[in-house]
């Protein structure tokens, strides 16, 4: 294809229908059309030269087509949040400076005073701090459910709810919520629905196409998947993409930084690669760890024990994610030696990562939690959240084994 071809094409050498794996390689930046580079540039600029005083006029009016500014348009951000939006489905996405300003922006462009959030128990806490110590402020009010009960959450829905959050699977139990029916639910109101699809990565889950109206990713997690760049996405239609930049990127200044973009551009063209590794080491290990008497609980979405897997195996696709959790039989005491005693499982919070990451709620993030607010948060002393990355299955269930030996030698 020639130069110029290409150029018009917006780089991309093949127009035909891909698949999900040939999309996350290929869409958002393919080729550049003037230098040939096969990797999209990194632009630094924060701002961008106007050729005369008419092209500036021109492109403040909107007639015509520019840059202007980093904080509004970045050539290196627009490629990942083309490629973001191919894989979810979606006609845009908005790349935002780390997950919660995604989800910031995706609460604020629906919300007014006197408007109702109703989110589920179990939920990343920042977001459920967010509606608490912040939104609440402003005259918006919330309530949490138990979101695998529909019947809870019609009993919850108003005439003024604006908002169903689902995160879905939830941190950190790993509870599933069923995306189409709470569309239908939120949609019987007016409210749209939004899903943090974190967990699921877009490789496992597309909730557009099962009914919301608008994805938010943790983009530091698995979309980046080497640990090193913070980052979020909001995806979905054209307008409620543009509603959510407006107010998290443009007037919040939530920017994703230009090498970020590139980075997660990158993390994202292997994505299918490493949550089908990650997966099927979840997958294994929670059946594993099911089977062991030292295990008291496991909580993973591949199970058939799992409350909600006849959800999770209608809603997710190619596997069920890289998360488990599990309790250990022996309280806080057996938790804390098993934390200690992991080699190759590194002790740290965040997920999605290449490697193995291990947390342990009651003596790590919910170590100020009262005891009892903690079990009926359903987070017991025993309890361990585990992001399983993409090492030999046989070293992780070594370190696992030697973790709960390590427990039950006091
Ligand atoms: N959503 C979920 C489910 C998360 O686990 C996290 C972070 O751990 C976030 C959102 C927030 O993302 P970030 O840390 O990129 O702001």
């Amino acid at each position: 294809m020639a130069r110029e071809v290409l150029a018009a094409a917006g780089g991309a050498w093949y127009l035909g229908p891909m698949r999900w794996n040939t999309l996350a390689v290929h869409a958002g930046d393919g080729i550049d059309p003037v230098t040939g580079a096969l990797d999209g540039p990194l632009v630094h600029s924060s701002a961008f030269a106007f050729e005369t005083a008419a092209d500036a006029a021109a492109q403040f009016a909107g007639e015509r087509e520019g840059f202007i500014y980093g904080r509004w348009r970045n050539p290196t951000t627009e490629a990942f949040e083309a490629k973001v939006a191919k894989l979810e489905g979606a006609d845009a996405a908005v790349a935002t400076a780390s997950g919660m300003a995604a989800i910031f922006g995706a609460l604020a462009a629906h919300l007014e005073a006197g408007g109702h959030v109703l989110a589920p128990r179990g939920i990343y806490a920042e977001t459920a701090k967010l509606l608490r110590t912040h939104f609440e402020r402003f005259g918006v009010r919330f309530d949490f459910v138990d979101m695998t009960d529909l019947a809870a959450v019609e009993a919850a829905l108003g005439a003024d709810t604006r908002v169903v959050w689902c995160e879905t699977p939830a941190n950190p139990t790993l509870a599933v919520y069923d995306i189409a029916a709470l569309a239908e639910r939120a949609r019987s109101v007016g409210a749209a629905l939004v899903v943090d699809s974190t967990f699921a990565t877009p490789y496992h889950q597309h909730p557009l196409e099962l009914g919301a109206d608008l994805v938010v990713h943790s983009a530091t997690k698995g979309i980046g998947g080497h640990g090193d760049a913070l980052g979020g996405v909001a995806v979905g239609s054209r307008e409620k993409v543009d509603a959510v930049r407006s107010v998290a990127v443009r007037a919040a200044g939530g920017v994703l930084a230009p090498h970020n973009a590139w980075m997660l551009s990158r993390g994202l063209r292997t994505l299918g690669l490493r949550m089908e590794r990650s997966s099927a080491n979840a997958q294994e290990l929670a059946q594993r760890l099911e089977a062991d008497e030292r295990i008291a609980r496991v909580f993973y979405p591949g199970l058939a024990s799992h409350p909600q897997h006849s959800v999770a195996a209608r809603q997710m696709k190619r596997g069920f994610g890289a998360l488990v959790a599990f309790e250990l039989v022996g309280g806080l005491p057996a938790g804390r030696r098993a934390y200690d005693a992991f080699e190759v499982l590194t002790r740290a919070v965040s997920l999605g990562d290449l490697r193995t990451l291990v947390s342990h709620p009651a003596s790590t993030t919910h170590f100020s939690m009262p005891a009892a607010q903690r079990a009926a948060a359903g987070i017991s002393d025993g309890l361990f959240r585990m992001s399983v990355g993409v090492e030999d299955v046989e070293d992780l269930w070594e370190d696992l084994d030697r973790a709960m030996g390590a427990a039950a030698r006091p």
